[in-house]
């Protein structure tokens, strides 16, 4: 189940909001993601690693990011790539894997190079909740504090 956040700066009050996780549709969206890669909607480097490797797996869960260069927010899936732990493991089936089976059964392979939408710099995705609480998220327009205002909400 993913989450969505709702972070507003205490300076200028600009607001962002976060849908993070992978919600109900995780299976579906797994599904496109691979077939994305496989037609080279990601890039050459993750259509041959698929080719090379058809037991590995991809991190479809969403992630806020931060642009390293101009401060934006943005929110991207995470693309990173994993092969299984145990190689000889051939019983496993890649396209109905849950985040959680990935977790346990896989080794990260690769990271996906996220670019910035305004300034096509280095997107770095983070760990929202854990950012917040140690003060680091700062407002893209006037550097203000970003905080969580409380409406949670789910989404699926
Ligand atoms: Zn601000
Ligand atoms: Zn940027």
């Amino acid at each position: 189940m993913g989450n969505g956040y709702l972070i507003r700066c205490v300076n200028c009050n600009y607001e962002y909001r976060a849908l993070l996780g992978y919600g109900m549709l995780f299976p579906t969206v797994y599904q496109e993601t691979v077939e994305g890669i496989k037609e080279g909607k990601f890039g050459e480097e993750y259509q041959k690693f698929f080719e090379e490797h058809p037991d590995a797996a991809v991190n479809c869960e969403a992630y806020m990011a931060i642009c390293q260069d101009c401060g934006a927010f943005d929110t991207v899936k995470s693309m990173s790539l994993f092969l299984p732990k145990k190689s000889d493991d051939k019983t496993v089936n890649v396209g109905c894997l849950t985040f959680q089976e990935i977790k346990e059964g896989y080794k990260i392979a690769k990271k996906y190079p996220h670019k910035c939408s305004s300034c096509g710099g280095t997107l770095k995705p983070i760990d929202l909740i854990d950012k917040l609480s140690q003060k680091a998220v700062r407002c893209p327009v006037c550097k203000g504090e970003m905080q969580l205002t409380p409406d949670l909400l789910l989404w699926d």
